[in-house]
C-alpha cells in the first residue's frame, strides 16, 4: 500500500488465500500480498467500530480451538509450517474440505513468528465474519481487495476479502 520495501519494516504480514481445484485434487494460491505493520494498523482504523466489536465476539466465541490447537503445536514443538496450517484455526475444519481459505502469518526480522498465528481462516469462518461485517467495513476490504488483485475478475465471486490489521 505504501509501496515502502518491506526490509524497511521490522514486522509485516502477509496474507494467502487458496481456492481447492477440484479437478487436480489440489489447493492453488488465488492471490497472495505482504502489509507493513503501519498500513495494516491503518487498515484497522477504517474498520468501524461496529463491526471491530463484532468481530472480537466472533473470535472469542471460537478461541476455545485455537487455544488449544496453540498450545499442543508449542507443547510439541511443530515449528514446521505445515502442522500449523492444515486446519481452520477458528473451526477446526480441514482445509482440504474448504473450497476457500487463507494463510495468515507475521513475519519479523526475516522468519516466520510461531505466536498465535499463523493462522488458517477457512471459508465457513470468513463467511461468519462477512455476516456481521457492516455495509461500510465491506466496501473497505472490497476496495483493498481491488487494489492487491489488481480489479482482476477471477477473485471477484470469491468469499474472501483482505483480513489485514484483524489478526
Ligand atoms: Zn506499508
Amino acid at each position: 500500500m505504501c509501496g515502502e520495501p518491506l526490509h524497511n519494516s521490522s514486522r509485516y504480514f502477509i496474507e494467502k488465500v487458496f481456492k481447492q481445484n477440484r479437478v487436480l485434487n489440489i489447493s492453488e494460491i488465488v492471490y497472495e500480498y505482504a502489509i507493513c505493520e503501519s498500513c495494516a494498523n491503518s487498515m484497522s482504523n477504517e474498520i468501524s467500530n461496529d463491526s471491530k466489536a463484532a468481530i472480537t465476539q466472533l473470535y472469542e466465541t471460537h478461541s476455545e480451538n485455537l487455544l488449544r490447537k496453540l498450545d499442543y503445536l508449542h507443547r510439541t514443538e511443530k515449528y514446521s509450517i505445515n502442522s500449523w496450517v492444515d486446519r481452520c484455526s477458528m473451526t477446526g475444519k480441514q482445509v482440504r474440505l474448504c473450497n476457500e481459505y487463507a494463510v495468515n502469518g507475521i513475519i519479523e526480522n526475516g522468519g516466520l513468528v510461531y505466536e498465535h498465528t499463523p493462522i488458517v481462516i477457512s471459508d465457513d469462518f470468513v463467511q461468519k465474519i462477512q455476516d456481521v461485517l457492516s455495509e461500510e467495513t465491506k466496501e473497505t476490504f472490497d476496495d483493498f481487495k481491488k487494489q492487491i488483485t489488481d480489479g482482476d475478475p477471477s477473485v471477484e465471486d470469491l468469499v474472501f476479502s483482505p483480513t489485514p490489521g484483524l489478526i
